[in-house]
Parts: C-alpha cells; sequence; structure tokens
C-alpha cells in the first residue's frame, strides 16, 4: 500500500518538476555559464578597450567569465547584426559607440533595427582627435586645410568603416573644411593607428583612449581635439579645440554604451544595469579612463531609460547635423 502511495508521490514530484523545466522556472540563476560581449570592431581599439575593462569588473560582479569577441566590418554593423539576433537570455551583448545612432542615417540599408536591442546604460564619453602621421608638413589647422585643399581629395583618412566614429568625424571634417580627402577604411582603429604611425596613412580622427599616449610619445602630430571643449589631461592641455583653431562650432564627442538583444527577461536586465553600475565605479576603471581625458558615465544616462532618452537625442541630433551637411547614406 504504502509502495503504492510513494510510487504515487514520486510521479507527482516527477510532473511538478517537468512543469517548472518546461516554464523556465527551475534553470539555475542568471548568469550560470559565461557572458559574451560582442564588441563590432578589431582588438586593441578604443571600444575594445573599454570593453574589456568593463568585462573585467563585470566578471567579479556577476561571478562568472565575461569574454569579449570581436565581430569587426562593416563600421560597426555585422557585430551589432550579431548581437540584436541573438537569443535574449543576457549571454550575447553588445559594447557600441556613437555608431549605432547615426548609422541609420549613413546607410540606406542596415541588418538590424535599433528596436531589437535593449538599452542597458551608458558607459562613456571620450573626447576624439584630429591627429596625422609624423612629418605631414602642414603645423596646426590652418596649414593643414591649405594642405589638403592642395593635395585635391588626394590626402588620406584613415576610418574604422563606414557608421564608424572616425568615419563620422571625417565626413563633418570634409564638410566644415570644404575639400574631400580620400577614405581608407579599417576594421578599427587600432590597425589604423599602426599605419599612422607607420606613416602609410595620414590622417585620422580617433578617440583619446587611442591617441593620447601616442601624442604624448610624439609617435603622431595632434591638429586639434573635437570637443567643445579643450581636454584637462596634461598630455592633450595644449592643443586646441577644432572650433579654436579654425572650424567654429566644431563639436564632436563618442559615447558607447551596453546592449542585449530586445525582449532580455527584464530580471536579467536589472541584473547586468546593476553589474554595469558597479563597474564604473570601480576606482581603478575610473582612473585609467580619465588618465586618457575620458569621462566614465555616473549620472541618470547609466539608467536604462536615461540610455534611451540620451540615445535618442543624439539620433535627432546627428540626423539634422548629417543632413545639413550634404552627408548621402551609402
Ligand atoms: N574607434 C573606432 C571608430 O572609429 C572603432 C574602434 O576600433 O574602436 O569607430
Amino acid at each position: 500500500m504504502w509502495i503504492k502511495q510513494a510510487a504515487g508521490r514520486a510521479t507527482t514530484l516527477c510532473l511538478v518538476s517537468g512543469i517548472l523545466v518546461a516554464s523556465g522556472y527551475a534553470r539555475a540563476e542568471y548568469p550560470d555559464k559565461p557572458v559574451t560581449l560582442v564588441v563590432p570592431f578589431v582588438a586593441g581599439g578604443p571600444s575594445d578597450k573599454i570593453a574589456r575593462d568593463v568585462a573585467e569588473s563585470l566578471r567579479k560582479t556577476l561571478g562568472t567569465t565575461v569574454l569579449v569577441e570581436n565581430t569587426a566590418g562593416a563600421g560597426g554593423t555585422i557585430g551589432t547584426a550579431r548581437v540584436a539576433r541573438a537569443t535574449p537570455d543576457g549571454y550575447t551583448l553588445l559594447v557600441h559607440h556613437i555608431g549605432l545612432a547615426t548609422a541609420p542615417a549613413l546607410y540606406r540599408k542596415l541588418g538590424y533595427k535599433t528596436s531589437e536591442l535593449a538599452f542597458l546604460g551608458l558607459i562613456n564619453e571620450a573626447p576624439s582627435t584630429l591627429i596625422g602621421k609624423p612629418g605631414l608638413p602642414p603645423n596646426g589647422l590652418p596649414e593643414l586645410q591649405k594642405f589638403i585643399a592642395a593635395q585635391d581629395g588626394k590626402l588620406n583618412l584613415a576610418n574604422a568603416g563606414v557608421g564608424s566614429a572616425s568615419h563620422l568625424c571625417g565626413l563633418l571634417l570634409q564638410s566644415a573644411l570644404k575639400s574631400n580627402m580620400t577614405f581608407v577604411p579599417y576594421k578599427g582603429t587600432a590597425p589604423a593607428m599602426s599605419d599612422i604611425m607607420g606613416g602609410q596613412v595620414d590622417l585620422m580622427c580617433e578617440q583619446a583612449t587611442n591617441s593620447t599616449p601616442q601624442i604624448e610619445a610624439k609617435k603622431v602630430k595632434a591638429y586639434g581635439v573635437t570637443g567643445a571643449q579643450r581636454s584637462a589631461v596634461p598630455a592633450l592641455a595644449a592643443i586646441p579645440t577644432l572650433s579654436e583653431a579654425g572650424l567654429p562650432g566644431f563639436n564632436f564627442t563618442v559615447w558607447h554604451g551596453l546592449y542585449a538583444p530586445h525582449g532580455t527577461p527584464p530580471a536579467v536586465l536589472d541584473k547586468l544595469n546593476k553589474a554595469l553600475r558597479a563597474a564604473l565605479k570601480d576606482p581603478a576603471l575610473v582612473k585609467r579612463e580619465e588618465a586618457l581625458g575620458i569621462t566614465v558615465i555616473a549620472d541618470d544616462r547609466l539608467s536604462p531609460a536615461g540610455h534611451r532618452k540620451f540615445f535618442d537625442e543624439e539620433v535627432n541630433r546627428w540626423s539634422k547635423v548629417i543632413s545639413e551637411a550634404g552627408i548621402q547614406p551609402e
């Protein structure tokens, strides 16, 4: 008799646990396996560097391995599409920059929609710098401006592909200078920086992340910082803004944010946002960023709603700037 009852209870237990597993309740708590941060540019560039820094801190807070995967190409749009299409379970995330907000105005066709992504928080804001290869003859922006005009479109400018921050900065520069240049695309600005230092390409607009150490070491020439104010970092403090140097109103800053595929469970998004907040308070990370002239986000844009609001403002701002500059989508 009791054998029959016990068998009955066991069947009920199996049924209940079967239902729990099927409905997801019995799943181990997130995260129970490695999390991947997709960077849509090659290793060694500004996006890769901040992603690796954040990954290191996320690892401590989430208690799991956080890997960085570089899915580069097409100005960051290939890696973005990879995350937009990933399973929305919190195990595949995207670290991307301003290009996410400007790509819709620069591409006729994109392999993803921004609505396929969930916002997790803004990470940092970095000024860019206009740099040239060592030995490039002009000294200062006014001389460079004449030099570019005299080259009749032949002077080349490295970038990380259509839609990348360096590409957008180059387009804005062409429009402000009223001169064309030959754009040389790379899969990220790390290899482009090697080519600038080696003298294979002439110019690049690159974030302080990568350019501050090279400017300090005099391995590249600096023509201006792209933000509205000069940088306070010693290596950059003497460099004028492009606006001061002859392009009034020029103002370009690059920010990065963290994203998950749309449809990621709210509890997972919340856990990731909390982990990101903790990562951005990590004194070692903040110190490294500040030494390069980069601001780590500590305001409301660190919340998913604040990030989303800022992002929408950036889309509006940049689509106007891009169309007023006469830049056509490709
Ligand atoms: N800084 C690059 C850009 O111009 C991307 C990168 O390699 O991080 O968008």
